[in-house]
């Protein structure tokens, strides 16, 4: 059973479509003098004609899907006026005296090579953007129609090598079941896309385009992240009563929607959502959402060649704020870096990338992008409740620099008559141990914590939170984690502020019940497990879970923590999410 990785969940049982990556017949020949400016400007033809087709996209795209979506085209356009494909193709044809096709095809197949930096996913992906553009010019200048997805006869599933952003613009959704791609990880455009339009996906299944023979049938489990080949009746059988579970699951969790986040015994927490752009707001919303407790900004510094303005930024900040009102907004400041770059912007190449120059440490060193970004947010503030969050906080200087950066944009702000917030709350992301080990005092200088137990796990037990070989060490309820959520906690409530999660631990049920047990007062998770939680949070009694957390805090090793848990909370987490 080929496996991937879980992009968007759902399951689709249907007939496969190939969507092959065309692999044009290109002739390379040597051209004679005199036809070197015929070339170049069938070239540049070729290259406006993309432009036109990328602007009508990009257009579809936004009034279709969203506007973050739509930037990769903006993206792609960007690409069109980049010299290292535009001038290095010409110079091709009038140096090498290529044919333009020749040309422009090894300006593109280069490009990888350009970059002295370590291909990462991310990078990874940017190149295959810079391979669409190139082919789509091409297509134009051998006259071929794109590949398109827009005329379907009957629903199917769509396997592809990658899926091009293009692709999933142009096909018709109700026709679409499912997506199944070799390549890609849970930030390939393909799961983006695909979550935001909610179809089933998995990605990063190696071979299956090769696995898998047109118009056969195939199970898409996009919430394991399997597909099953050529199926027995007893499979679809099974994966159709999964299928139908899967949706009386989800319309039975809809009822929950407006029902307080509180347990049987009366601890009302916070629900909230976590998000990465604006188009997710409205999944959030309708997953009954009580506010956005981290919106991830850095997704709006990607996929562009140039740094967001003030303007855009606050646009899009007031969007999201003026969507989940009357709810909150935790934005948090740029948290880049890591496994986080900017294609455009020249983060020096590191040994230690989570440890280096990254998130509020760049943010205190670029107080130029600092500053605008703090604008933004306070201008975004004065429309509904919008609270601040530093990412990456390790010591008290910190918090104290970037609280006086933002004091000077206020005053630059109150100086330029430009209306803005005054009173906006300030909190920090608890995710390095220097923190976690001083909250006492960082909790005299904020109004809020949020723990980030991606990073926090990450950091406090020195193990690789994207390195799959030191995946077995990963454990959140190791007892160090315990140790450290139980003073953070305890501190914050000292001082009278509140602590949030926002990692993937919240969005455990088993998780999240300890940490609920140990006194955390809000929860911020992806939009698709809101109201999972939120049933899971109804069905238990905090002072049960509190009394597994103090059992938990006296064990010695992880292996015993998680026996303990899983005996004491799985099984009724397993009943309260299977009963109505
Ligand atoms: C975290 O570290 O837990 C967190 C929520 O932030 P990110 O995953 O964006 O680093
Ligand atoms: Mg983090």
């Amino acid at each position: 059973m080929p496996k991937g990785v879980a992009a968007s969940p759902g399951i689709a049982i249907g007939k496969v479509y190939i969507l092959e990556k065309e692999d044009f017949c290109i002739l390379e020949y040597k051209i004679k003098k005199e036809e070197v400016e015929r070339e170049i400007k069938r070239f540049r033809e070729a290259v406006e004609e993309s432009k036109r087709q990328l602007e009508e996209i990009k257009e579809r795209v936004s009034q279709k899907i969203g506007e973050k979506e739509a930037y990769i085209f903006h993206a792609y356009l960007h690409l069109l006026n980049d010299p290292l494909i535009i001038d290095e193709t010409v110079e091709r044809i009038k140096k090498e005296r290529l044919n333009v096709e020749a040309a422009l095809r090894k300006t593109y197949k280069s490009f990888p090579r350009k970059f002295d930096i370590a291909q990462t996913g991310f990078i990874q992906e940017r190149f295959r953007d810079v391979e669409d553009v190139g082919e789509r010019v091409l297509r134009n200048l051998l006259r071929k129609p794109a590949l398109t997805l827009s005329h379907l006869d009957e629903s199917i599933i769509v396997v592809a090598y990658d899926l091009a952003p293009s692709d999933t613009v142009s096909m018709q959704r109700d026709k679409i079941l499912g997506f199944a791609t070799d390549i890609g990880g849970r930030t390939s455009h393909t799961a983006i896309m695909a979550r935001a339009l909610e179809i089933p996906a998995v990605v990063g299944l190696r071979d299956i385009t090769k696995r898998v023979k047109p118009g056969s049938l195939i199970i898409l489990d996009g919430n394991r992240g399997r597909v099953i080949v050529n199926p027995t009746h007893q499979q679809i059988e099974r994966y159709k009563k999964k299928y139908q579970e899967f949706i009386d699951y989800r319309k039975k969790l809809v009822s929950l929607k407006s029902l307080p986040p509180q347990t049987l015994d009366g601890r009302e927490v916070e629900l909230a959502a976590n998000i990465a752009g604006q188009e997710e707001v409205d999944l959030a919303v309708r997953n009954g959402a009580e506010g956005i407790g981290l919106y991830r900004t850095e997704y709006l510094y990607m996929n562009r060649r140039t740094l967001p303005s003030e303007e855009e930024q606050l646009k899009a900040y007031r969007k999201v704020v003026e969507k989940i009102a009357p709810y909150s907004v935790i934005i948090r400041t740029l948290d880049l870096g890591g496994d986080k770059f900017l294609s455009h912007f020249p983060v020096p190449r590191e040994i230690n990338p989570f440890m280096g120059w990254r998130a509020i440490r760049l943010s205190l060193e670029r107080v130029d992008i600092f500053k605008i970004q703090l604008r933004a947010i306070l201008r975004a503030a004065q429309h509904n409740k919008v609270k601040i969050m530093y990412p990456m906080i390790s010591g008290l200087e910190e918090v104290k620099r970037a609280n006086a950066i933002l004091s000077q944009v206020k005053r630059e702000l109150d100086e330029e008559n430009i209306p803005f917030s005054k009173d906006i709350e300030i909190g920090i992301m608890v995710e390095v141990p220097s923190a976690a080990i001083m909250a006492d005092l960082l909790a005299k200088e904020v109004d809020f914590f949020s723990l980030g137990t991606n990073d926090l796990i990450q950091y406090a037990l020195a193990v690789d939170r994207v390195n799959e070989k030191v995946a077995h060490l990963y454990q959140p309820l190791h007892p160090t984690i315990l140790r450290l959520v139980d003073s953070i906690v305890k501190s914050a409530h000292r001082e009278g502020i509140w602590v949030g999660a926002c990692g993937e631990m919240a969005s455990d049920p088993l998780y999240m019940a300890v940490l609920l047990g140990l006194g955390v007062d809000e929860f911020s998770v992806a939009p698709t497990s809101l109201l999972e939680i939120k049933k899971v949070i109804r069905g238990l009694n905090w002072a049960e879970t509190r009394e597994v957390a103090s059992k938990l805090l006296k064990l010695s090793t992880s292996y015993e923590a998680k026996r303990y848990a899983r005996q004491k909370l799985a099984k009724k987490i397993k009943k309260i999410l299977s009963g109505d």
